[in-house]
Order: structure tokens, then C-alpha cells, then sequence
């Protein structure tokens, strides 16, 4: 008689629990999800308004070999059907009308910055050239792998090429001002520190390996039809292994046996059992709020570094803005003063920076015939720091104004449908801590060995996945952390 095939429970039905179902049930486990929201995707989820349809959250991607490499570790064909940007994004600076275009033929990318940079186009292929090189030493050195612990990770550590070190100690920021004069030039290759919750001031230099990313190696895509193609792909895989994903079900605590975790317990006081758990939640809250442990109390979980939250306004608009690409940032011209407060402030900036995702420009079924769907991400500062968004209405509107302005069009006597998400929602939504938007910073105490691990120091059958454990956040980088966890589980528990 064929013996029983162990069960795997996931919490969370991001792309982090998906994938990781996906991998985990190919591989032979029995695996079955259970969700808080109402529908799969987590952060990578889809918002339906009015015969509109935006991207909620991620809007693009970059290293998309990590899908490819997914589907086949699956043995599925890719469904997924990409669309390169190009130009990667558009910047204006506030007071000005110029408009950069983001190349990645850097031929092109020359022609747009040589009248403010002399020397331009070699000065950019030293830094690319350095770039590229902390990607490559450190890619499967460093990135792709599960630490057991620090000391593991410190050794591994000494295995990158010592050039990079100083590029650890200095910041992106002043590695910029290395090799280029130009404030632009500078503010927009260190616009790539803030996705990882950092200002460039305070980014470490070997960081620049984004910009290698983005330039170079494999640019910026999205996915024809919107983000969430993504998502349903990976639930139609799901759903004919036989998968089941629970919603409106959320984890609030759990049981233990004197050798391990033996259940968790649903918001109804439900018990969920199974021989395996991995949980899609924030690796450092869900420690703290669900397993009570010590070492991520509210106190210690606020002392740590989180990304910026999501400020996020959803417009479908009458008529069509030339004055607008499919990807926008929005400054202003206060770089510095703006990355020092945006981080720890109170309130609301004065002038915010944005920016603007207008998907209908390549994929016009996802608004009504004439119009456009923009999407406005404005980064904040989580709610540890900004806890009243009482002036959330007066903030959008001032955006709105703004950008009317710059992209000359009346967006506002134009606007059909509006929606807005403060991260007071992304919070309650998708229990990201503090409304982080990004989950946990990537400073040097924070990645590696120094994040929280995938696999639980206490409990023997419970592991992580996600932007807030190994390797870190973004849509490319959570497929790698599905990977790694994989790994471990295969590695460490045995199918029957
Ligand atoms: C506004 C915004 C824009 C972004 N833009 C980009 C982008 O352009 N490109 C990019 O690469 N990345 C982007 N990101 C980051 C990207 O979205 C994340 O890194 C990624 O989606 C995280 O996936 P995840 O599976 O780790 O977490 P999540 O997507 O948060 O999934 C976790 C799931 O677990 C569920 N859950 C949590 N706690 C419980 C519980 N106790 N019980 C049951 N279920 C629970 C949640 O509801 C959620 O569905 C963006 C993020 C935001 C917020």
C-alpha cells in the first residue's frame, strides 16, 4: 500500500504562499492554503471599479528568468505573456517641463543626459561595469541560498571579492557623486534605494547592482492584461493539482505538542492541521503577533527598519494624456530634504513625490474605450510615524492638482472613478506591519543571515516565506524565496 504523502499547510495566498504551493505540490506534498482576504494574490492583486481594471500594488518587475525558472522547475509552460517597458520609466522634476526618458539602449539613454553630463555615456558604463559585477558575485553566493545561521552567512560573506567592500560602508549616494556631476543623473539611478526601505543617503553602495539590473541585464517588464495574470496563472495550476485556498480565514494563534507546532487556530477558534507549515506572513510580525515570541514584541518590531507604506490613488479618467507613459515618477526639487524626513515624519509632504501607472496605454481593455486607468503610488511614512490619515481626501486631491499640471491635462473635471488606499488599508488588508509596503528593509543588519530566517528557531515544521524573509522583497526575489524554502522543507522533512 502506497504510504501517506505529507501535508503542507500555507498561511497566506501571496505570491510568496503560491509559489511555494505550487513548487510544493509538484514536488509530491498535499498541500492546501488558507487565506485572511477574500480573493488570492496578497500584494499582487487587482482592483475593479466602474469598468476599470488597475493593478493594486506591483505594476512591474525585473529578473523575469525567475518566472521562467519557476514554470519549469514546475514542468508547466509558461503561461505568463510579458511585455517589455521601454522606455523602463519616464522622470519630471518638479519646476521643470523637461522629461527624462529611462532607456535601456543606452545609446539612447546617452542622448538623453549628455547636455548635462560630459562625458556621459563612459562614466555610465564604469558604473554599470561595477555594477554588474557585485550582481554577478553575489547572485548565487549570496542571494539565492538558505543561511543556517549568522556565522554561516558571515563565512559565506568572505567569500565575495574584496573589491565590493568599501561599497558596503559607503552609501549609494555618495558612490553617485563617484561618478557622476549631475544632480538628475544622480536622483534618478538612486531612486532604486527606496524600494528597499532606505534613503540613497543611507543605501548601501552595493545596491548599485539595481541600476545593473534595470539598465543591463534584464530591464523592467509587466504582463499583458495587468499584474494579476500572474496570480490567476498560479491558481489555475493550483486548482488542477487539486489545491484548495480557504478565504476569509485568518491565523491568530496556535497550539503546541511537547515535540512541535501541532496546529494553528483560525479567527473562529478553528484548529488547522498538518505535518508541515509555511507561512506567507510577514516573517517578523506573524513571530511577534500570532507565536508571541520575545524577540518581536510591538517594542522590538518597531525598532526595526521597514520599507516605505503605500499612499495609493486609483483614477479611471475621461479622454486620453499623452502627457503621460505607462511608467511615470513625479519629484520634486527637494531631493535631499525630502529623503530625510520621508522616513520619520508626521506628516504629510508638502510636495509629494509620486508615481504614475497608466497600464491602459498598453493594455486599453483595462479601461472603457477613450480612457485611461492610472494608478498613483505615493510612498509615505509607515504608521508608526503617520497614524492620522484623516487627511488622506485633501492629500489625493493635491496629487491630482499636481500632476494635472505637469502632465497638461485636466484630470481632475475628468475623473469617472476614484479610489484611494491609505496604509491604514494595506495594513488591515494584508497584515503588513505598520502598513510597510515592502515589508523589511534591506540595510546590511537586515539581509542574509541578519533577516528573519525561513525556517522557524523554535518549531521543526514551520517555515517562511516572502518579502520579509530570505532573500528580500519584490516580485522576482519572493519566486526565489519560494525556492529556497522548497529547498529546506524537501531538504529537511521527507515526502511520506
Ligand atoms: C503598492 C505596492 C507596489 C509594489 N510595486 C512593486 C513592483 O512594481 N514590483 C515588484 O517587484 N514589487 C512591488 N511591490 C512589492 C511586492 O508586492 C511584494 O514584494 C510581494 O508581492 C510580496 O509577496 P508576499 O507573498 O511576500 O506577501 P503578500 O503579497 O503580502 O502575501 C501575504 C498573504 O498572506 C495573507 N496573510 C497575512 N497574514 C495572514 C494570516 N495571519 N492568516 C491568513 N492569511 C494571512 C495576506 O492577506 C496576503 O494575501 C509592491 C508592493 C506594494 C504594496
Amino acid at each position: 500500500m502506497p504510504q501517506k504523502k505529507k501535508s503542507v499547510l500555507i498561511i497566506g495566498a501571496g505570491l510568496g504562499g503560491l509559489s511555494t504551493a505550487l513548487r510544493m505540490a509538484v514536488k509530491g506534498y498535499e498541500v492546501s492554503i488558507i487565506e485572511k482576504d477574500s480573493k488570492p494574490g496578497g500584494r499582487l492583486n487587482e482592483l475593479k471599479q466602474d469598468g476599470f481594471t488597475f493593478d493594486m500594488g506591483p505594476s512591474f518587475f525585473s529578473m523575469s528568468y525567475e518566472f521562467d525558472e519557476f514554470f519549469k522547475y514546475c514542468g508547466i509552460e509558461n503561461p505568463l505573456e510579458y511585455q517589455q517597458l521601454d522606455p523602463l520609466y519616464v522622470v519630471n522634476f518638479a519646476g521643470s517641463q523637461r522629461k527624462f526618458h529611462i532607456y535601456k539602449d543606452l545609446d539612447k539613454l546617452t542622448q538623453e543626459f549628455e547636455d548635462l553630463e560630459s562625458g556621459f555615456r563612459k562614466k555610465l558604463d564604469a558604473y554599470l561595469k561595477s555594477a554588474g559585477e557585485i550582481f554577478h558575485d553575489t547572485e548565487y553566493k549570496i542571494v539565492k541560498r538558505n543561511y543556517k545561521n549568522k556565522l554561516q552567512y558571515m563565512a559565506t560573506m568572505t567569500t565575495v571579492p574584496w573589491k565590493h567592500a568599501p561599497r558596503m560602508l559607503r552609501s549609494m549616494w555618495t558612490e553617485l557623486e563617484k561618478y557622476f556631476d549631475s544632480h538628475e543623473i544622480k536622483v534618478i539611478f538612486s531612486l532604486v534605494g527606496f524600494f528597499l526601505g532606505a534613503t540613497p543617503f543611507d543605501t548601501p553602495a552595493v545596491y548599485k547592482l539595481l541600476n545593473y539590473t534595470e539598465l543591463v541585464h534584464d530591464g523592467y517588464w509587466n504582463i499583458k492584461g495587468g499584474m494579476y495574470r500572474i496570480t490567476e496563472a498560479l491558481v489555475k495550476e493550483l486548482d488542477k493539482r487539486g489545491v484548495k485556498i480557504v478565504y476569509n480565514t485568518e491565523i491568530k494563534g496556535f497550539q503546541e505538542n511537547g515535540t512541535g507546532l501541532k496546529n494553528f487556530v483560525d479567527q473562529h477558534g478553528k484548529n488547522w492541521q498538518a505535518d508541515i507549515y509555511v507561512s506567507n506572513s510577514d516573517a517578523a510580525a506573524f513571530r511577534g503577533t500570532v507565536l508571541g515570541r520575545k524577540k518581536y514584541t510591538e517594542e522590538k518590531l518597531d525598532q526595526l527598519d521597514w520599507t516605505l507604506s503605500p499612499f495609493t490613488i486609483y483614477l479611471g479618467v475621461k479622454g486620453k494624456i499623452d502627457g503621460l507613459h505607462h511608467h511615470n515618477y513625479f519629484l520634486g526639487n527637494n531631493f535631499k530634504e525630502y529623503a530625510d524626513k520621508i522616513f520619520k515624519t508626521s506628516v504629510s509632504p508638502e510636495k509629494p513625490y509620486y508615481y504614475v501607472n497608466v497600464n491602459s496605454k498598453s493594455n486599453p481593455e483595462c479601461a472603457p474605450e477613450g480612457c485611461e486607468n492610472l494608478f498613483i503610488l505615493c510612498p509615505m511614512p509607515d504608521l508608526r510615524f503617520k497614524k492620522d490619515w484623516s487627511d488622506a481626501e485633501s492629500l489625493a486631491d493635491n496629487i491630482i492638482e499636481d500632476l494635472g499640471k505637469r502632465c497638461e491635462y485636466d484630470i481632475k473635471n475628468n475623473i469617472i472613478s476614484r479610489k484611494l488606499m491609505t496604509p491604514i488599508e494595506w495594513r488591515d488588508k494584508f497584515n503588513l506591519y505598520k502598513g510597510s509596503g515592502l515589508g523589511l528593509a534591506h540595510g546590511m543588519n537586515q539581509v542574509g543571515g541578519f533577516r528573519p530566517s525561513n525556517k522557524d528557531e523554535e518549531f521543526d515544521n514551520l517555515y517562511y516565506v516572502g518579502a520579509s524573509t530570505v532573500p528580500g522583497t519584490g516580485l522576482p526575489i519572493v519566486v526565489i524565496s519560494s525556492k529556497l524554502v522548497t529547498e529546506r522543507v524537501l531538504h529537511e522533512h521527507s515526502l511520506v
